[in-house]
């Protein structure tokens, strides 16, 4: 008998046919024998229409109320599938973040999870029941919601997961796995069998939104296998694990492309030292998460420098950078919204060279011009602007021959 953690995201919910569905797959393990907890995202779309709803009310919706707001998403589903597996005749049982245990930190709209006392959930199980609890949701100290971020019904799960030691956790989604690359942008992505926890978290931080970064994060550090497969087929998907052997040999496992970020320049500051603090520290104190940054010097004691955030952030970051290169003498400040991130992800970088000569031949030979570049260990990022970013995905995905059976 195995402990299985199911998480369904919006698509697998998006209406009452689909969560039947759900209920058909849920009701399968728990008729296996296997102990099910059910991880459930809102109603395709529902999100945003809160999003929208919150802003028809507000041009600055309050965080605490629009967390309040947000979790509703999800107490929708939960309620619904455990409607419709008492109906059917199952022991189940709803639970919302906080009845469920889910402790977090005050951060409203992008909440950590603490810590999760698992035992109403436990005690559940043990009673025959199946569990179906709101993803996405918690509670703080002072019992006030919060909620996880965007796509963080996959944290709730993996980190539910983790604290009731299940065997496995299931992301049940639109697409059958981890693919090479998205495959609604490049038709000839390949479903990866297994991937370590290291290059799917560089994925999901470069912008493969199939698991959300803080769900990777909780599986690496607790080391939660996680299942990413279909909920419209019976398919085996892909297996996040440890990094293994034969893993190494892949210089390259995937492509991604990110279009949430936002370019600025500083043009002509002074070349002195002590400016780069002046201009990211107040970013810093703002809690803007500043990307990449690029330095070129000029003639004369000057340089330009330029940085990412996300689009989020991007008017904020803005009117801090006005108001810095006012301060420190700037020229101007350059603005760009029309850019796409491309990266190249692979573990087998760390011991292979070649990988940027070939990323940067391959964008060239499509005439794409590169606006900054960065890499780590294991991934090479490529600014560019954002028409030629599909072009950009599919051609790299070819020029690393991802298109083949390796
Ligand atoms: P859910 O609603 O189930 O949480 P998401 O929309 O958050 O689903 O994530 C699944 C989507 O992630 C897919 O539909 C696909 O377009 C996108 N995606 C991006 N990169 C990849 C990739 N490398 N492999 C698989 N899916 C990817
Ligand atoms: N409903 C939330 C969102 O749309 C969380 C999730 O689906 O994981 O982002
Ligand atoms: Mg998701």
């Amino acid at each position: 008998m195995a402990l299985r953690v199911q998480k369904y995201g919006g698509t697998s919910v998006a209406d009452i046919e689909c969560i039947n569905n759900v209920a058909d797959r849920v009701v399968k393990a728990h008729d296996q024998g296997d102990k099910v907890v059910v991880v459930l995202s809102a109603m395709a779309g529902v999100t945003d229409k809160l999003i929208a709803l919150a802003k028809q009310a507000s041009d600055t919706p309050d965080k605490r109320e629009l967390d309040v707001l947000l979790a509703t998403g999800e107490q929708t589903t939960a309620s619904l599938l455990a409607m419709i597996l008492k109906s059917r005749g199952y022991k189940a049982k709803s639970f919302l973040g906080f009845q469920a245990g889910i402790k977090t930190d005050t951060f409203s709209g992008k909440a950590r999870i603490l810590d999760i006392n698992g035992d109403n959930v436990m005690q559940a199980l043990d009673n025959g029941h199946i569990c179906v609890i709101a993803g996405f949701q918690g509670a703080d100290e002072n019992g006030a919601i919060t909620t996880l971020g965007r796509g963080g019904s996959d944290t709730s799960a993996v980190a539910i997961a983790s604290s009731l030691k299940a065997d496995v956790c299931e992301i049940f989604t639109d697409v059958d796995g981890v693919y090479t690359t998205d495959p609604r942008i490049c038709s000839t992505a390949r479903k990866i069998k297994t991937i370590s926890y290291e290059e799917m978290l560089e994925m999901a931080i470069l912008g493969a939104k199939v698991l959300q970064i803080r769900s990777v994060e909780f599986a690496k550090k607790f080391n939660v296998p996680v299942h990413v497969r279909s909920s419209f087929n019976e398919e085996e998907g892909t297996m996040v694990i440890n990094e293994s052997s034969d893993m190494e040999s892949v210089v390259v496992s995937g492509v991604t492309l990110d279009m949430n970020e936002a370019r600025i320049t500083l043009k002509c500051v002074p070349d002195q030292p002590g400016i780069s603090a002046k201009i990211f520290t107040p970013l810093a104190e703002a809690e803007i998460m500043v990307d990449m940054i690029i330095q070129n010097t000029r003639s004369g004691g000057e340089t330009d420098i330029t940085f990412t955030v996300t689009k989020d952030d991007f008017e904020r970051a803005k009117e801090i950078s006005e108001k810095v290169a006012e301060e420190i003498d700037a020229e101007d400040v350059l603005t760009g919204e029309e850019i796409a991130k491309v990266s190249v992800i692979g573990l087998g970088m760390k011991s292979h060279s070649g990988v940027a000569a070939t990323m940067f031949k391959a964008l060239a030979s499509e005439n794409i011009n590169i606006r900054l570049i960065s890499t780590s260990e294991i991934r090479i990022s490529c600014i560019i602007l954002a028409k030629y970013a599909e072009l950009a995905v599919r051609t790299l995905h070819c020029a690393f021959n991802l298109d083949k059976e390796k």
